[in-house]
């Protein structure tokens, strides 16, 4: 990265996961000066722990009242990754692994009749496809394949990352002051001794963004942290997969109804501790969401039979299991309802954004952009 930075930009931006990085890129194919600061490697809060999925809405149909409404934004991120994005603006993805076309539905009984109803619909609709049980590589229990391509994380921001990194700072603490006492540059930001005027400052630092917000003096947004107990696996010979399953069992227990295992390529994934086999599973869901007192052991004793039946024929017995304790950011709702969609909150000049989803990134750095061409 750059030792200087322009001294004055339109857009400052701090944090540097998927939305900032987003955001980095659209501005700057607009033809607007920018720079982001970045405390550590890019990603180090959610982006890059998380299970890299493209969701389109169908694994909120999962959940108790889900009705799976969500953004679909499949066809943009194709774009992306097929190198068609520079023509609209938008990153090339060309270089970014995809791991997996999609991650079954495992179910090892029939779905219950308005789950089935709802999948049905989202085949019409091209969200999900049967599964054929004739088709070789179809797990034992598959119902359904989600049509939502699987991404890995390290490319992603690498890819993302890789053509701005001139405008790109590391820098631990950056300071900020809002009163420069100019109307046209009113942010004025202090990283590592050399101070940058801007027009806007962007918060994109995830879970970041609320010390940031009160260094800054604002009380708003308000922002939530949801802790996720993550577990990630690691054994010689554990074979690829990507899932959602419903375990009949588990939905029957306080613990929750739906866990989603993805594997990732050894190397890929800096928390990921070396270990001699090709992929590592990681492995979340409604157990990792219900804030469980549970320790590794624990959580082991209760997830290790539920996934050696939907998995059967795949040796768990000489894995390795570790916790990873992550905390989703997301701010948090005004009438208690949360809501996965993109957020972007405008105070003056002070931006500050959450996409909730990864995949949501494309909508938040539309929004941004009109916010700062449109100036409001
Ligand atoms: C376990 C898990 C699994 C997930 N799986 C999926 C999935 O499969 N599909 C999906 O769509 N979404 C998924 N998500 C959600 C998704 O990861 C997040 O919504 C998205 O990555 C948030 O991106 P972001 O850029 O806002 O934040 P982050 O990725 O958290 O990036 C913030 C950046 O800001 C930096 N930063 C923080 N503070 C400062 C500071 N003071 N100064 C400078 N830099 C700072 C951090 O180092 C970091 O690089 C998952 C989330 C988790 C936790």
């Amino acid at each position: 990265m750059p030792q200087n930075l322009p001294a004055a930009v339109d857009v400052a931006i701090v944090g540097g996961g998927v939305a900032g990085l987003w955001i980095l890129h659209r501005l700057k194919r607009r033809g607007m000066t920018a720079v982001l600061i970045e405390r550590g490697p890019f990603g180090d809060g959610q982006t890059l722990y998380s299970q890299g999925i493209l969701h389109r809405g169908p694994k909120y149909l999962l959940r108790p009242g889900g009705d799976g409404s969500f953004p679909d934004l499949l066809s943009r991120w194709n774009e992306c990754l097929e190198g068609r994005g520079p023509d609209r603006g938008e990153p090339d993805l060309r270089a970014v692994r995809t791991l997996s076309p999609g991650p079954w539905l495992l179910s090892r009984s029939p779905l219950a009749a308005d789950l089935a109803n709802r999948f049905e619909a989202a085949t019409e609709l091209g969200l999900v496809r049967k599964a054929d049980p004739a088709v070789p590589g179809t797990p034992v229990h598959a119902r359904y394949r989600f049509q939502e391509p699987v991404l890995d994380m390290a490319s992603l921001l690498a890819a993302l990352a890789g053509p701005y990194a001139e405008c790109c700072r590391v820098a631990a603490d950056p300071s900020f002051d809002l009163d420069s006492g100019s109307e046209e540059e009113p942010v004025k930001v202090t990283v590592g001794g050399q101070v940058i005027k801007a027009r806007w400052l962007v918060l994109a630092a995830g879970e970041g963004n609320e010390a940031l917000l009160q260094r800054l003096g604002r009380r708003n947004p308000v922002m939530v942290k949801r802790p996720l107990k993550m577990v990630c696996i690691d054994g010689e010979n554990l074979p690829p997969t990507w899932a959602h399953a419903l375990d009949g069992e588990i939905a029957e227990g306080r613990e929750g109804a739906h866990f989603t295992v993805t594997s990732h390529p050894q190397g890929s994934l800096p928390f990921f501790p070396p270990s001699p086999g090709a992929w590592w599973w990681y492995v979340g869901g409604d157990f990792s969401e219900a804030n469980l007192p549970w320790s590794m052991e624990q959580i082991r004793e209760f997830l290790q039979p539920i996934l050696a039946r939907n998995f059967p024929g795949v040796d768990l017995a000489g894995t390795r299991w570790h916790l990873m304790l992550v905390n989703r950011a997301e701010p948090l709702p005004s009438d208690g309802l949360r809501r996965l969609e993109p957020f972007v909150h405008v105070d003056g000049p002070v931006v500050t954004v959450w996409p909730l989803k990864l995949v949501l990134a494309p909508l938040v750095a539309d929004r941004v952009v009109e916010v700062v061409e449109g100036g409001a």
